[in-house]
């Protein structure tokens, strides 16, 4: 199934949805987690690097629940998560907040610990 993406949103801010909680967000507030086409899984800030994304929330609660079951993301990825990918997903965890604050902000981003 594939779904051509089309400049005709480019006013609307794109929504998301969460991977593990299910939770519609705009595409900003979540994190992409991409396949890339070397077949390796990265996080992506910012939303822009090249091959099959997935979004979780800025929530570690999200992030652990991938983590317990990978499954959820190597089915959206359509990839296998390797230990090496779960290893730098649950680096990336123990960097977010345990739940997401409500985001109506639009600078919300609450980097910890730099
Ligand atoms: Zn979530």
């Amino acid at each position: 199934m594939r779904r051509k993406m089309t400049s005709s949103q480019k006013k609307h801010n794109p929504q998301r949805r969460c991977v593990a909680c299910g939770h519609v967000r705009d595409k900003r507030d979540l994190i992409r987690i991409v396949r890339t086409p070397e077949g390796g899984i990265k996080i992506d800030e910012r939303g822009k690097m090249a091959g099959r994304g997935a979004y979780l929330c800025r929530a570690r609660r999200c992030w652990d629940k991938v983590l317990k079951q990978p499954k959820v993301l190597a089915r959206a990825l359509k990839a296998d998560i390797g230990p090496d990918a779960l290893e730098a997903l649950a680096a990336y965890a123990a960097t977010l907040p345990e739940e997401q604050s409500p985001s109506e902000d639009e600078n919300g981003v609450v980097l910890e610990g730099q």
